[in-house]
């Protein structure tokens, strides 16, 4: 069966994760910063190395089949591609902002006012959305400087902690969208094996991202309370201690509600948890 190819980002704030997401799915490849083409030596993958804003393009064309990028990118490209996993890393929000002391005070106020941003398309959607007329500058780059440079009077850009923003003398003031990496494919892809092998991996090493493995002591009469607790990938494990009238219990916790789930064991009388990360869950 004929390779497929897969796009991520050269460098930037999604490099690291997608090459880590693709070496935990057991795929094993050098990972050249100057080679803008790699393959994969254990599965039929090549792997682009691309300018984040010219991968949804890449695949929408078809010359990559799939590709990993932040929906901030495939909303502002209107790329036509199919949304295959949303992967959890990459987060952040493309939010309007507004210097500290600026008379803006609702999203009305924004009419005939200036926005700076590298986002148009998504500003444009936006703004018509709630029936605003405002004034959208394309810059590039530092478009937080704009409004101290009495370029604009708002920004429309991508907020993870709002540091950035502080530091400029602006405020948040509305979002506008949230975005995260998302795994993308062309059209006519459905089906494809590689794809299905691919796709099934990757939702193992999710998976076994937002789990972990715990292993507990307890004394058998506090066992029905502790499994009570607990609804592990089937049910728990109970493996006799050496101790007698004391097991311990074997299970797998969601990361979500990790630290109640922990603080409701230890008031049933669990004793010594170990808790170990988990490489990859197959269903
Ligand atoms: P490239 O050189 O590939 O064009 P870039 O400079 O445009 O890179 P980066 O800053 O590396 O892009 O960000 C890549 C993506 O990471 C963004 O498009 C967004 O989806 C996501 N992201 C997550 N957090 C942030 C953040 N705090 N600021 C900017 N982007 C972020
Ligand atoms: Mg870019």
């Amino acid at each position: 069966m004929k390779n497929l190819k897969i796009a991520i980002q050269k460098s930037g704030r999604l490099n690291e994760k997608s090459v880590q997401l693709l070496k935990n799915c057991g795929l094993d490849f050098e990972n050249y910063k100057s080679s803008l083409i790699t393959t994969v030596g254990n599965f039929p993958l090549e792997i682009l190395f691309l300018r984040d804003d010219d991968i949804p393009g890449y695949v929408e064309q078809g010359i990559a089949d799939l590709g990993i990028v932040g929906e901030n990118i495939i909303d502002e490209t209107e790329s036509k591609v199919e949304y295959l996993k949303r992967l959890g890393f990459g987060k952040c929000t493309l939010k309007l902002a507004i210097p500290k002391d600026s008379s803006i005070e609702d999203l009305r106020d924004l009419n005939g006012k200036a926005i700076a941003t590298s986002y148009p398309n998504i500003l444009r959607n936006f703004l018509t959305a709630y029936n605003i007329e405002a004034d959208i500058r394309l810059i590039s780059g530092s478009v937080e400087i704009s409004p101290g440079l009495g370029l604009s009077d708002a920004i429309c850009d991508i907020v993870s902690t709002g540091g950035t923003l502080k530091s400029n003398g602006l405020k948040p003031f509305a979002d506008v969208k949230t975005s995260e990496a998302i795994l993308v494919g062309r059209k006519g892809l459905e089906g494809n094996e590689i794809l299905t092998e691919l796709v099934q991996r990757i939702e193992s090493v999710l998976l076994a991202k937002e789990t972990k493995y715990v292993v507990l002591n307890v004394e058998k009469k506090n066992l029905p309370a502790i499994t009570s607790l607990l609804h592990g990938v089937k049910s728990p494990t109970v493996v006799p201690l050496a101790e007698e009238g004391w097991v311990a219990v074997h299970t797998v916790i969601t990361e979500d509600d990790f630290w109640d789930k922990i603080n409701k064991l230890k008031a049933e009388g669990a004793q010594g948890i170990v808790v170990m990360p988990i490489e990859k869950i197959i269903l």
